[in-house]
């Protein structure tokens, strides 16, 4: 297994969008998870419902031993938690162009980076307990976190969490170093 997605839905996997929902499928340290999420649209923003489109307006993970599409058993390896989160420090780490093609249109770009840096510490913290990862990897991990936490309690322009900000401001530059210096604690194990 070399994916931390099931991918027999559309060819792509990694996310199924329809209008403003998502669904994945995708494995850490635990197991497989189905993921639905609605976000935002912006009829939703209008009715003032929303604040913004493609806010995340409901997110639901399950656990799952089969594919509720293919009906395929999901094979599970404690490597996946690795897996996973070399995915989304690779993303992280990537430029805006690379960040939006990942990232589905309905979705708003740094609400989602700012889940997977959390998620990633979830992942690291997990594969810290299992020692499969090191306290200097976790450290580093976290310390992207922590970073948009203080991109969050920064009095600094609202400007910063936009697309443009994606795109440009040097907060996300920081985010994108620190994933690509945390990217190397992260190898995935030598099989055979
Ligand atoms: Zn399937």
């Amino acid at each position: 297994m070399n994916s931390p997605y099931h991918e027999c839905m559309n060819g792509q996997g990694k996310y199924l969008e329809r209008n403003d929902r998502t669904i994945r499928i995708f494995s850490d340290c635990i197991g497989w998870y189905l993921a639905l999420s609605h976000y935002a649209s912006e009829q939703d923003v209008e009715d003032g419902d929303a604040e913004y489109k493609g806010a995340l307006f409901f997110s639901s993970e399950l656990l799952i031993l089969y594919c509720p599409f293919c009906g395929t058993k999901l094979q599970h390896a404690e490597q996946s938690g690795i897996l996973l989160l070399r995915h989304i420090l690779t993303i992280l780490a990537s430029d805006y162009n690379e960040q939006r093609k990942q990232v589905p249109e309905c979705i708003f770009l740094p609400d989602e980076l700012g889940r997977m840096a959390n998620r990633g510490a979830e992942i690291a913290r997990s594969l810290f307990e299992r020692r499969i990862i090191s306290q200097e990897s976790l450290e580093s991990i976290k310390s992207i976190n922590t970073a948009f936490f203080e991109m969050n309690s920064s009095d600094c322009s609202r400007d910063v969490w936009t697309n443009d900000g994606v795109m440009t401001d040097v907060s996300w530059q920081r985010i994108r170093s620190l994933a690509e210096s945390s990217f190397r604690y992260v190898q995935p194990a030598v099989s055979g």
